[in-house]
């Protein structure tokens, strides 16, 4: 295809649903609630189940539990009251010469109308899920279309050609919107429109993976084909669909691959290993590094010395000993006389990084300083001064640190940790604050290799698959309301023994006060319950000074009990603590909860988490503390939180810099995932697309600069 007609598609493309029959202002309105505003985001917005009716189904042959299309003849019509529970519920018997089925409605104003509405003897269309009760078969609020009085069913499907003998769409509709009437735009965007989508794979790889063409692929995963297998189309497996998820994959990896070329090309700067501040670092440690820590170490420490820059995701559980990893690569930074920034994604771990950064760098004789959001400007300058001549080592903050005004003399080495809040474009202003810095990012759980290969996909990844020895197992118990008491107990079990005790109450951003009034009520509640005990309370608003000293205090054995609003993440690292009570822990994340519960079983005593649970608890909260109770792998939990909450919302929505993908699903469609970033990558490296010697190499990599070149940042391609 020449430019000007590859154009000219793409301006046909953006004809707005508007111009299709059938789309007056109020439709439009309501395709707009679906994020339909031109033809192609109708051809983009799959249908989300298919309904076989190419013929209908015998009564007697109705399978339970499948959504079947059937038509008879109504038997019977009227209002029935059940007994025991006093509902009313309409009911229509319908046949059709191989037996009966019962069709009911639960939800009703007037059953006058109802009953005018199935006029006996009548013929109808009914569809519906199945179900079985003894020898009952029902349909509840069944999709009905009647036919007119004297119509027979053969001049009724031949009155509606779209409707009948095939496999129809069914499409996700906001109220106001019917399927026929979605249909009937749908067919007609697909009719005019699918045939500009132009397919950009280089035809070798269609060939290779069974690949449509684009156009061909929009038409069937719509329309399919009478002969196309329904189990094969409602699992998303059909080629039309993997087609479309594969072409969306592969743009987006084949972005990601340039970049991670990009980023080798550039220049860096390489580090010496000389062990002037590692060496005496690893002497005052209390333990050594376990062979997973050592092993990415390693592994960091052949990017760092490499002459560009690095480009590494370090992945591990909680508790697997991250903070050291980075503490070590942070100290080779800084022994190259460069600074280190530590960016963390909120105020409270960055000011717990800095604590404990702070406690290693001071012994070594190394100066790391805090950036925070409130700070006195006196404080603020100072702390910038320092940055900006080279007197701070390291800074911690949260994004703040790549805020303008924030000038580093020579910045070696930026260290992420994510929770998965940061994306590509943060790293890339990173990079801007020192002359190519090198970038290591730290996630503190595991997520879904399918995620980490979206997100972090231009990333070189190391893994931390070991856990510090010592580590003892945590049982988990979900405590409602009326289990208080026995809780208690518990927790006066532990005392006995003289172990202790976290309690964390969950923090409230928009309110320091009211966190602080939560806990305060909660120690005052707890030292009436155990009046033997010394508690000590840690909350958002003191200082790191005053923080510093009740933790030193907790640590040595002064506090039996700590109780905190805050999150306890680091710096703290207690093993005879065996016990963390969550309160309210319907409202923290998975992710939270996991670091939490992962403070304990630190020591030779195994370890228990105690999840309070509020009478008023989601159902979301309910999964997710079901979760908890059931596994502790971080990586199963960071699974059925991904499952819980979305992409999006694990990944901390907008600024995730996880991509929106129109058709692909990253749970779904993980296969196809692998085989586009496997072709993405290959292709990235071959010389006929880095050199663009063929007409398809220079339409892929002008596709892709269309499609990613803003947000990936890839200036060079094309
Ligand atoms: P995370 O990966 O969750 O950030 P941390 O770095 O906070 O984990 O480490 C968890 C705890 O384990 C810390 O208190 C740390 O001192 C301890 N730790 C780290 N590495 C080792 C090791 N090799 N042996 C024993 N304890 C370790
Ligand atoms: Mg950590």
């Amino acid at each position: 295809m020449t430019s000007t007609s590859l154009d000219h598609a793409r301006q046909q493309l953006a004809t707005p649903v508007s111009r299709l029959r059938g789309v007056g202002p109020r439709i439009a309105e309501k395709l707009e609630k679906l994020g339909v505003l031109t033809v192609e985001d109708a051809l983009y917005t799959l249908p989300h189940r298919y309904e076989d009716r190419r013929e209908f189904r015998r009564i007697a042959r109705l399978r339970d539990g499948c959504h079947e299309v059937l038509a008879g003849e109504i038997l019977a019509a009227g209002e029935m009251v059940t007994q025991r529970a006093r509902r009313r519920v309409f009911e229509v018997i319908v046949g059709d010469g191989s037996g009966q089925v019962v069709l009911k409605w639960f939800h009703y104003r007037n059953k006058d109308w109802l009953a005018k509405r199935f006029p006996l003897g009548r013929t109808g269309v009914f569809s519906g899920e199945v179900k079985r009760f003894g020898a009952q078969r029902e349909v509840h609020h069944p999709e009905v279309e009647l036919l007119g009085e004297e119509q027979t069913l053969a001049q009724y499907q031949g009155s509606d050609p779209l409707a009948f003998g095939r496999i129809l769409p069914v499409y996700p509709l906001t109220e106001g919107l019917t399927q026929q009437a979605a249909r009937r735009i749908w067919k007609q965007a697909v009719d005019l429109f699918a045939e500009n989508i132009v397919t950009h794979l280089p035809a070798e790889l269609c060939a290779r993976r069974g690949l449509l063409p684009l156009a061909k692929a929009l038409q069937d995963v719509h329309w399919p084909a009478n002969e196309a297998n329904l189990e094969t189309l409602e699992e998303g497996r059909a080629p039309a669909r993997r087609t479309l998820v594969y072409d969306e994959f592969f743009f987006l990896q084949l972005g990601l691959a340039m970049r991670r070329r990009g980023a080798l090309l550039e220049a860096g700067i390489p580090f010496q290993v000389t062990h002037r501040h590692t060496k005496p670092l690893a002497d005052l440690l209390p333990y050594r590094l376990t062979a997973a820590q050592r092993r990415v170490l390693g592994e960091i420490k052949i990017d760092l010395m490499a002459p560009h820059p690095m480009n590494r995701l370090v992945q591990g559980d909680v508790g697997s000993g991250k903070t050291i990893v980075a503490l070590m690569a942070a100290l080779l930074a800084i022994e190259n006389d460069t600074q280190v920034a530590v960016v963390a994604p909120t105020e409270i771990l960055a000011e717990q990084h800095f604590l404990q950064f702070h406690h290693w760098l001071e012994q070594l004789g190394l100066k790391a300083v805090l950036l925070r959001g409130q700070q006195t400007a006196a404080n603020r300058r100072a702390a910038l001064a320092e940055i900006a001549d080279g007197t701070a080592h390291l800074v911690v903050g949260t994004h703040a640190v790549l805020q303008e005004g924030v000038e580093f003399h020579r910045l070696g080495l930026g260290i992420i940790d994510e929770q998965h809040r940061f994306g590509v474009r943060q790293r890339a202003v990173l990079r801007q604050k020192g002359e190519n810095p090198h970038v290591l990012v730290m996630t503190a759980t595991p997520i879904p290799r399918t995620l980490s290969l979206t997100v972090y996909g231009d990333l070189s990844l190391s893994v931390i698959d070991e856990m510090p020895p010592g580590r003892t197992p945590i049982r988990t118990m979900v405590v409602t309301e009326n289990q208080r008491r026995h809780a208690f107990e518990l927790i006066r079990k532990e005392l006995a023994k003289s172990h202790q005790i976290y309690v964390v109450f969950p923090l409230i951003e928009e309110s320091e006060k009211s966190d602080l009034k939560a806990a305060t009520v909660g120690v005052e509640q707890l030292r009436s319950v155990l009046p033997e005990c010394r508690i000590g309370l840690l909350h958002g608003r003191m200082s790191p000074d005053e923080k510093e000293t009740i933790m030193g205090r907790f640590k040595t054995r002064q506090l039996d009990i700590l109780v905190s609003t805050t999150v306890i993440e680091v710096g703290i690292d207690v093993p005879n603590a065996t016990v963390m009570v969550v309160e309210h822990a319907e409202r923290f994340g998975l992710a939270q909860l996991h670091q939490l519960r992962g403070r304990v079983g630190r020591g030779a005593a195994p370890g228990l988490c105690l999840l309070m649970k509020s009478l008023r608890c989601s159902e979301e909260g309910e999964k997710r503390l079901e979760v908890m109770a059931r596994t502790t792998d971080g990586f199963r939990i960071a699974e059925a939180d991904l499952e819980i909450r979305g992409p999006g919302e694990f990944l901390g929505t907008r600024q995730s810099g996880l991509p929106d993908f129109r058709v692909a699903n990253i749970l779904r469609d993980a296969r196809i995932l692998e085989e586009a970033r496997a072709d993405a990558f290959a292709m990235a490296e071959s010389p006929e697309f880095q050199q663009g010697t063929s007409e398809e190499m220079r339409s892929l990599a002008i596709e892709l600069k269309r499609r990613w070149g803003t947000r990936l940042g890839l200036a060079s391609v094309g």
